[in-house]
């Protein structure tokens, strides 16, 4: 069979956490708690399976559920979107972004992403025909170059892709630096996909500029939200796409056809947890100790920690322990040393080296501190 996608293998994620398992290694690679959510939140799902609520939902999702998530962009982002017409509820970020990418890209037309980036997007971009246009975020700062995010955008442009907070580098994007992609792409029929899965992680006080609160840029942008990430269910797989009626109607024409709708009784939990602001808006604080309490340990150890922004990854610069290039040094590291991480180079076509590892701190506290004791060891 001829592949739709021929460079494509197993992602980073699934083989480091299976090397992990193989190891007995503390898996600090893919990104997932290993702690449980709120049992509130596990009641409501109960409660809701057995109030009967076990068939299909409406295709865009059980409307309380985009009532309570409209409600929310309302409160944090300032920007009104119809739940009936502008919200979907998806199965999870992944289905969101290959459903945004379908729905609008058309074979030849360009879609720009910013390296290193998360690695759904260039095989999605090549399903619908689309060509990958890589644009470098900021060598060391991975911080976007807009100079040359500007100079990628051309007539093929159909969309552009930004993560923010950012999954590997933990960037969280400015207000001033949002505001300065929608100038650029003010000018432009371009499209914008936000990936805004880590919204609610972002620490010191940094707030998250959603691009539903720049006017320029919520006309254009499907925002991409993932209750895995936000409520510690990684595997419930329900996520959001807020957009604009116009775009919205092109993007369920594609979901309804690819899922059609995402399992009830979750998203009615959900709309019912999602009446109490408390678990969301605590969740900065709740990663910022973990992150802090990390990042102290890892001060003992000759890895050079990065900044971070925001996420629930903590890349470190490995140069003064190794000059394995990142894939071998993560594999060295989960089986000699007992922690799997992910490579940064997983992140950049064809694998660009930086000596850079990602560590996931979504832990128990205990299990950062036997990840801890290993790494100290460094
Ligand atoms: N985008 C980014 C940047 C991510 O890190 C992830 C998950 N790790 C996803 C999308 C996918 O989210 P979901 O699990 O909701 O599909
Ligand atoms: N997004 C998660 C990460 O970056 C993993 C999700 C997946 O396994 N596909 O680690």
């Amino acid at each position: 069979l001829p592949s739709r996608l021929p460079n494509v293998g197993t992602t980073i994620f699934s083989v480091m956490s299976a090397l992990a398992a193989e190891c007995g290694a503390v898996n600090l690679g893919q990104g997932f708690p290993d702690f449980d959510c709120d049992p509130a939140l596990l009641d409501r799902v109960n409660d809701a399976m057995r109030e009967g609520l076990n068939q299909y939902p409406p295709m865009a999702g059980v409307p309380a559920l985009r009532q309570a998530v409209a409600a929310k962009i309302a409160a944090l982002y300032g920007r009104a979107y119809d739940a009936e017409r502008e919200i979907t509820v998806t199965a999870g970020a992944t289905q969101a972004i290959l459903t945004a990418v379908l729905a609008c890209v058309h074979p030849g037309d360009e879609v720009v992403v910013l390296e290193p980036c998360y690695d759904s997007y260039a095989p999605n971009i090549e399903l619908a025909g689309g060509t990958v246009v890589r644009v470098p975020l900021t060598p060391g700062t991975f911080r976007p170059d807009f100079a040359r995010i500007a100079a990628a955008i051309g007539p093929r442009t159909r969309a552009i892709i930004v993560n923010t907070p950012h999954n590997p580098a933990a960037v969280v994007w400015t207000r001033a630096e949002m505001q300065r992609l929608a100038e650029i792409l003010a000018p432009t029929e371009v499209l914008l996909i936000a990936d805004e899965v880590y919204e609610h992680m972002v620490f010191d006080g940094a707030e998250h500029v959603s691009a539903s609160a720049i006017p320029e840029l919520a006309a254009r942008a499907f925002v991409v939200s993932s209750f895995g990430k936000t409520f510690h269910v990684t595997g419930w797989k329900v996520g959001t796409v807020a957009a604009p009626a116009a775009l919205t109607a092109e993007f369920r024409k594609v979901h309804q056809f690819n899922v059609f709708t995402v399992n009830t009784p979750m998203q009615h939990a959900l709309a019912r947890y999602l009446a109490d602001p408390a678990p969301y808006l605590g969740l900065a604080a709740f990663y910022q100790r973990k992150r802090d309490l990390f990042r102290a340990g890892l001060a003992a150890s000759r890895l050079k920690l990065l900044p971070c922004e925001g996420s629930y990854f903590q890349s470190v610069d490995y140069s003064a322990v190794s000059d394995l290039p990142e894939a071998e040094f993560c594999r060295w590291l989960t089986r000699e040393v007992g922690v799997a991480a992910i490579p940064i180079s997983a992140f950049y076509d064809g694998g660009f080296e930086q000596r850079i590892a990602r560590l996931c701190f979504a832990k128990r506290d205990d299990t950062l501190e036997r990840a801890l004791e290993r790494l100290a060891r460094l």
